[in-house]
């Protein structure tokens, strides 16, 4: 038996091709899993009782589990889920005034080893397909009853290191017989690998990109992300500058706040120079501990001195409310430690 969700919409049109069902039937069986989330064959009512029939003799519908959900006090909810093999992802709902954002796992652990970041401890089990990431948001719709107004892929995970899949992920997302959800209002967010943010300039379906920059200078930003070393800052910031050129959007500059390691007035002053000439948002993060963890999160009277040193030459920076990190939920926080992960 086969997952029928691990059927894009070309192998679906495949499928009714090679059972000589009429073509839109592709289009009917996609809308009912990735719109209307089905659980069987037998909901698919616009179906004949026959292909309902054949579709379950050779097909299954997959679900992902819930294991534990944990609700911070500002209605931040986490979602831990359980994939077929039995390892387990995180995903988080935020729910803010007009924004209601989910954010999503794209891998199993992470390889890239980040200092700040628990996902990192796991190390890296396996990429996720992109039906598990689509998944991530239905099970939270299902459970919830509430639809997302945004989705983040700042989940557990890198988006481009597991690129093909993310991007056949945000069809689903954005595609009119899938979630519905726009193109700008989904963002993917990287630790910085070039290749990818050229992928994303040049795909058709036009997301947001977040760069998790960090710091300001090659040698801390390597000790920091090791990804650094083998792409490190002024490849990364031509990628950005290409992507701008390419895409005529701006991007984010995501910038977590480690006391005393990266908020000081030289990094500040090192931001504004970096960053100046450069079409871009800046959102500060205050660290979000975690167990083990080797950093300290700033005073709020640090973060918003940072941000005032920033302010008159990059306007658009925002700080980023901590949210849910009173469950772990928050940004670096996921990490499905309560459990063994099998490696497949
Ligand atoms: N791998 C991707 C997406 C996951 S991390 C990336 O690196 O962008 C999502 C965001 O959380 C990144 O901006 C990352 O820098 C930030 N982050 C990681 N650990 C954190 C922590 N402990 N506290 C606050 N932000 C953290």
């Amino acid at each position: 038996m086969t997952d029928i969700k691990t059927l894009d919409l070309e192998q679906l049109l495949n499928l009714v091709y090679q059972m000589k069902w009429e073509k839109y039937r592709a289009i009917q069986i996609y809308q009912w899993l990735w719109q209307k989330n089905v659980e069987s064959f037998d909901q698919m009512t616009n179906l004949s009782k026959t292909i309902r029939a054949q579709l379950a003799e050779r097909f299954y519908i997959s679900r992902l589990k819930l294991a534990q959900i944990q609700t911070g006090n500002d209605g931040t909810i986490k979602f831990t889920l359980e994939l077929e093999d039995q390892n387990l992802i995180e995903s988080v709902l935020i729910i803010e005034q007009n924004r209601r954002t989910i954010c999503v796992s794209t891998q199993v652990g992470c390889a890239l080893g980040c200092r700040f970041c628990a996902t990192a401890r796991m190390g890296f089990i396996r990429n996720l397909r992109w039906h598990e990431i689509v998944e991530q948001i239905q099970a939270i719709i299902n459970y919830t009853g509430i639809s997302p107004t945004n989705i983040v892929f700042m989940g557990m995970g890198e988006p481009f290191m597991n690129i093909e899949e993310v991007f056949k992920a945000i069809v689903a997302i954005n595609s009119d017989y899938g979630l519905r959800i726009g193109a700008r209002r989904i963002t993917v967010s990287t630790a910085g690998i070039p290749e990818g943010i050229k992928k994303l300039a040049a795909l058709p379906i036009q997301v947001r990109l977040a760069i998790s920059l960090n710091a300001t200078t090659d040698s801390l930003r390597s000790k920091l992300m090791p990804i650094n070393i083998k792409y490190p800052l002024n490849h990364l910031l031509a990628a950005a500058r290409e992507y701008i050129i390419a895409t005529g959007r701006r991007l984010t500059f995501e910038y977590v706040l480690l006391d005393g390691v990266n908020n000081l007035t030289a990094d500040a002053e090192r931001l504004i120079r970096m960053l100046r000439n450069i079409p871009c948002k800046i959102n500060l993060i205050p660290f979000n501990s975690f167990p083990g963890a080797d950093f300290s999160t700033p005073h709020p009277d640090k973060v918003s001195k940072f941000a005032q040193l920033l302010y008159p030459h990059l306007p658009a920076v925002t700080i980023r409310k901590s949210r849910g990190s009173q469950v772990l939920a928050g940004c670096g926080q996921l990490a499905s430690r309560f459990q063994n992960c099998h490696r497949q």
